[in-house]
């Protein structure tokens, strides 16, 4: 399978600015922010959409909802919206799955 452009972003072939990382995960900034704060929170296992997910995943679906509380606190926050697009039709773009966490929309 051919390797995504979030995959190129981690291993360093394209650029990101990078917000957090882990062994699970990478948080890069969107290239086109939708709010103040719009990061991208990407598992560095390339599962290609949420109905992919299997049960031995679910951990590292927790991990995410971790990250997002983690990431809020971090930039001082009060509220996000974290939110994944499933499918061509879900408005998804990117097949390696990845939550946008959204943030900034009041000022
Ligand atoms: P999707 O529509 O798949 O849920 O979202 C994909 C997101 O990835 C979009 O918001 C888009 O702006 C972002 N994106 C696409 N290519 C790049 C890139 O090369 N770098 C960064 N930082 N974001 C990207």
């Amino acid at each position: 399978m051919e390797k995504s452009i979030f995959t190129r972003i981690m291993e360093g072939e394209i650029p990101a600015k990078v917000e957090y990382e882990d062994e699970q995960v990478i948080v890069i900034h969107d290239i086109a922010p939708k709010a103040r704060v719009h990061l991208l929170i990407i598992p560095r296992k390339p599962i290609p959409t949420l109905m992919d997910v299997t049960p031995e995943d679910l951990p590292l679906i927790g991990h995410i909802h971790q990250v997002a509380q983690t990431l809020a606190k971090k930039l001082e926050v009060p509220g996000f919206r974290l939110i994944n697009n499933c499918g061509k039709e879900g408005g998804q773009e990117v097949f390696h799955i990845h939550y946008h966490f959204l943030a900034g929309f009041t000022e």
